[in-house]
């Protein structure tokens, strides 16, 4: 980072060995995208991503099944893990003994348990990390934030994420928890960087873990990433970041060598420009995969999707492709086209209206027919 520019003044959030905040060296971490219950495949994918020089390592938990094997990888790595939970938050009593940092998302808080406040289960987890020594992360995504502060902010999305934020950091303070950091994430660049910059200004004091949501595939979601930390970081804004990046399994450790690329330039001056027109013509954004794929045909999918609309590269029009019903059908509500994967079957929306759900093999005609449209209906516009 350039000399004159400080770093914000964040709290030092231990996170077993390492320090996130504090003025402690930016962490660079990764997620497992294997299936959690391959402990084999789990264990490969952990030390990959260790090897590669990832300070932390996050896994998907979403059932007790995934817990026993969590403890399995926990048994045969040292790696500094963090547990990734999405609708069951109950499970952090039982993954909190295995790893260092438990990651929740505010927006899936209210799925279960619908009658209980979610004061008390954000009490539930905050007691669990301190009795198991942990850090949490509190993960919003602009995408799933919970709908009553959505229903707070109407047109006005990022402003819904940075409340959501505000409002669990409170909910922590509150309970005397302070060992959390803070993530505000979405695919588009844009709203990550208005999001972080607000969120910083009202809360200097809170790590930020930066991040560009479903950034999609190399080089088009390296630079939409590199795009967003170039302004985040030397603001002083930013702790530990994340590239997530739609890769094999094998070159997941390619998320840590842009994540040090990255911030390595930043820190030593070296910064890209922004091309003018950086977002005009085709948007292809994909999520990084994780354990919660539902089928690992969905990064070819994504491949064979960025080949075949190649031939709309000019045309104004977002297309997403998730890898689960966790997010996939919230994420995709933005897109012009948007895809969410099942077991056998790919949904296939046009904006927030589902269009039908097709086979792997058949879901790439229907998506070229649906893309044309969209294109006809823009140059009749
Ligand atoms: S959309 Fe689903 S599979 Fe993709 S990263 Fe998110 S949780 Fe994992």
């Amino acid at each position: 980072m350039p000399q004159d520019q400080p770093r914000n003044q964040t709290r030092a959030v231990p996170v077993g060995p390492i320090t996130i905040g504090g003025g402690a060296p930016i962490a660079v971490q990764s997620m497992a995208a294997t299936k959690t219950q391959d402990v084999d495949a789990t264990v490969e994918q952990v030390r990959l991503i260790e090897a590669a020089g990832a300070d932390l390592v996050r896994i998907a938990v979403d059932s007790k099944r995934d817990v026993d094997a969590l403890a399995e990888v926990r048994a045969r790595t040292a790696a500094t893990l963090s547990v990734d939970l999405q609708e069951n938050y109950r499970l952090a009593s039982l993954v909190a003994p295995h790893v260092d940092k438990i990651r929740y998302n505010p927006g899936h808080l209210y799925h279960h348990e619908r009658e209980k406040p979610v004061q008390e289960k954000v009490a539930f987890i905050a007691k669990t990390a301190a009795a198991h020594d942990c850090a949490l992360r509190v993960g919003v995504n602009c995408g799933s934030v919970d709908p009553e502060v959505t229903a707070r902010h109407p047109g006005d999305d990022v402003g819904a994420m940075v409340a959501s934020a505000l409002e669990h950091c409170a909910l922590l303070d509150g309970l005397g928890f302070e060992r959390y950091v803070v993530s505000l994430k979405d695919s588009d660049w844009r709203k990550v960087v208005a999001g972080n910059r607000r969120f910083a200004a009202e809360r200097p004091d809170v790590p930020l873990h930066l991040g560009v949501t479903e950034a999609g595939m190399p080089p088009d979601g390296v630079i939409k990433t590199r795009v967003a930390f170039e302004q985040l970081i030397p603001q002083g804004i930013g702790d530990t970041v994340r590239v997530s990046l739609t890769l094999p399994f094998e070159r997941k450790d390619d998320e840590i060598d842009a994540a040090r690329e990255i911030v390595g330039d930043i820190e030593a001056g070296r910064f890209r420009s922004v091309p003018e027109g950086l977002d005009d013509g085709l948007n292809i954004i994909s999520c990084p995969s994780c354990s919660r794929v539902e089928n690992e045909a969905f990064i070819e999918l994504a491949q064979d999707v960025k080949a075949m609309s190649a031939y709309a590269a000019d045309y104004d029009v977002t297309i997403a492709i998730m890898g689960c019903r966790v997010n996939g059908p919230g994420e995709t509500d933005d897109a012009d086209l948007g895809l969410w994967c099942g077991p056998a079957a790919v949904n296939l929306k046009r904006g927030s209206v589902t269009l039908g759900a097709y086979r792997y093999d058949e879901v790439l005609n229907r998506l070229r027919v649906a893309l044309d449209a969209v294109i006809a209906e823009q140059a009749t516009a």
